[in-house]
C-alpha cells in the first residue's frame, strides 16, 4: 500500500512502480474470466479494458496475468491517493472491526459529522455550510435538485451541452449524450431544460459571449422565475474534459444569483484535488450555493456528498434527506483518511507540478501532430481532443485505436467527449514521474506510429 514516508512526505510503495507486459493482452487469464462474465454478468455493463485486476498500488495496476500497467484512469478519477492506500486501508479496517453500519439515521456516529465539518471547510466560500451524505455522484446530483425545488418552490432545472451527471433517471435526463447512457431509457423527467455550454475550440466564443447565449435562452424559454437550479460541472468531465472560457462560470453564477436561482457545481469528477485545487471552482473564484461530490472523496469506497448554504439544506424538513447506506461510516473514515493523505502529500500542488510536466509534454507532441486538436484541463485532469486533418472533424477511430495501442504496450488510458475523440490523462496523484514520464512515451509513440503509418487516421 501506498504510505507516506515521514521523512520527505513523499510516497511510498509497495508494488514496484513498473510497466511491465509479460503476455499478449488479454493474457489467458483475463480471456478466460472474460468467458465466465459474459455468462454470469449483465452485457449492458460495459469494460474498456479486457484485463481483470489483481493488484493495485501507486501508478500500477497488475492483471490476473501479471501484467503491470501504468494507471492514467484512476478508476475515473478516483484513486488519487492510489488504489491501495496504507492510511485509506488502516482507516477501513479499524472502523470495520468497530461496526460496519448502523444506519446514521438510526444511531448516528462522529465520523459522518466529521466528514461534514471538514466538507464545510474545504469547500468553496466561508459561509454557514451543511452536508449530507450518499453513496453514489447521481444520488448526490438527484438531492441537491430535491433541495433546490423544495427551497425555491420552483420547477425548472438546467443543465448544459456535453453534461454528464449520472445515469438514475433524473440524472440521465440532465446528462446530454444520449448513447450509451439514456438510449431507449426514457421517458426522462419533465422541467429539465439544456442550454449552450462553453466549448472554446469549437464555438470560439469568449466566456462572455457564450454565457450570454446561455442566459438569454434561459431567460427567453424558460424564464429565470421559473427555474430552481442551474447545474454545472466546473471542468466538463465525461462531455470531453471542456474547460469553459474564462469568464464563463462566473458570468452564469451570477445572473442565477441575481434571480434567485440556486447554482450547483457537479464536482463529482474535478473535486478533491484533482485540478490542482480541492475544487475546480476555485480557479475561477466561483462560490457555488451547493456542491456535489464523489470520485476522489473516499480513496475508493463508495461516498458521494452534498455541501452548500445551510438556509437552503435547513430548509428541507427533516427526514426529508437520507438513505439506508448513504455516509456509512467505513467510506467517512475513508473519507477522513483520503483527505489527511492529500494535506501531507499536498497533493493539489502535486496536480499542479503533474500539469506542467504532462501538459507540456502534451503540447510538445501536439505542435508535430495535427490530429492533436486541443490540449486542455486543468491540474492531473488533462486531455487531448484528436480530430482529422484539415476538416479537425473529431476522430473516435484514432482515439480507440490509441486506447487499444496504449494498453497494450502497458497503458491504462480513457476516452471521453460527446464525440468519443477525447483521451483523458486522470493518472493518481501518488503516482512518480518516472511512471508518468513512461505513460507518456507510451502515448506518443503510439500517436506517431498511428498518424504516420496511415497517413492521419
Ligand atoms: C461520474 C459523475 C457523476 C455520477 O457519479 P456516479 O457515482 O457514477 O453516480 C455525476 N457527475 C459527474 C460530473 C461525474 O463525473
Amino acid at each position: 500500500m501506498t504510505n507516506v514516508n515521514p521523512q520527505d512526505s513523499s510516497p511510498q510503495y509497495r508494488l514496484p512502480q513498473k510497466r511491465d507486459i509479460v503476455t499478449a493482452i488479454p493474457g489467458p487469464k483475463s480471456i478466460e474470466l472474460q468467458g465466465r462474465r459474459a455468462m454470469a454478468v449483465a452485457g449492458g455493463v460495459g469494460s474498456t479494458l479486457p484485463v481483470y485486476a489483481a493488484d493495485a498500488d501507486g501508478g500500477v495496476i497488475v492483471d490476473i496475468d501479471g501484467n503491470s500497467f501504468i494507471d492514467f484512469g484512476s478508476g475515473i478519477a478516483v484513486t488519487t491517493v492510489g488504489a491501495s492506500n496504507a492510511a485509506v486501508g488502516d482507516a477501513v479496517a479499524e472502523q470495520a472491526r468497530h461496526f460496519i453500519h448502523t444506519c446514521f439515521m438510526i444511531t448516528p456516529y462522529e465520523a459522518y459529522v466529521e466528514v461534514a465539518e471538514r466538507l464545510n471547510h474545504l469547500t468553496p466560500g466561508d459561509h454557514q455550510k451543511r452536508t449530507v451524505l450518499f453513496n453514489s455522484g447521481a444520488e448526490a446530483v438527484e438531492n441537491a435538485i430535491k433541495v433546490a425545488r423544495l427551497a425555491t418552490g420552483r420547477d425548472a432545472v438546467v443543465a448544459f451541452d456535453h453534461a454528464y451527471h449520472g445515469r438514475t433517471n433524473l440524472t440521465m435526463g440532465l446528462t446530454a449524450k444520449t448513447m450509451p447512457y439514456k438510449y431507449g431509457f426514457g421517458p426522462f423527467a419533465p422541467e429539465l431544460y439544456r442550454v449552450p455550454t462553453s466549448y472554446p475550440y469549437r464555438d470560439g466564443l469568449s466566456g462572455p459571449a457564450a454565457a450570454a447565449l446561455a442566459i438569454s435562452q434561459m431567460d427567453k424559454q424558460i424564464g429565470a422565475d421559473q427555474i430552481a437550479a442551474i447545474i454545472i460541472e466546473p471542468v466538463m468531465g465525461e462531455g470531453g474534459f471542456i474547460v469553459p472560457a474564462p469568464g464563463f462560470l462566473p458570468a452564469i453564477a451570477k445572473w442565477a444569483r441575481s434571480n434567485e436561482i440556486v447554482f450547483i457545481a457537479d464536482e463529482v469528477q474535478s473535486g478533491f484535488a484533482r485540478t490542482g485545487a480541492w475544487f475546480a471552482s476555485e480557479h475561477e473564484d466561483l462560490i457555488p450555493d451547493l456542491v456535489t461530490m464523489a470520485k476522489g472523496i473516499a480513496g475508493g469506497m463508495p461516498l458521494s456528498a452534498l455541501t452548500g448554504r445551510a438556509d437552503l439544506l435547513d430548509a428541507v424538513h427533516a427526514g426529508g434527506l437520507g438513505g439506508t447506506f448513504g455516509g456509512n461510516p467505513v467510506a467517512c473514515a475513508a473519507a477522513l483518511a483520503t483527505f489527511k493523505v492529500m494535506e501531507e502529500l499536498d497533493l493539489p500542488g502535486r496536480a499542479r507540478d503533474i500539469e506542467v510536466k504532462a501538459g507540456g509534454r502534451l503540447h510538445a507532441m501536439a505542435a508535430v501532430t495535427e490530429e492533436i486538436g486541443e490540449v486542455r484541463g486543468r491540474g492531473a485532469m488533462l486531455a487531448i481532443e484528436l480530430v482529422h486533418r484539415d476538416s479537425k472533424e473529431p476522430n473516435p477511430e484514432l482515439t480507440k485505436a490509441l486506447v487499444a495501442a496504449c494498453l497494450a504496450k502497458g497503458v491504462v488510458l480513457i476516452s471521453c467527449g460527446t464525440y468519443g475523440n477525447v483521451i483523458r490523462l486522470l493518472p493518481p496523484l501518488v503516482i512518480n514521474d518516472e511512471l508518468l514520464h513512461d505513460g507518456l512515451d507510451v502515448l506518443e509513440d503510439a500517436l506517431n506510429e498511428l498518424t504516420a503509418v496511415r497517413g492521419g487516421l
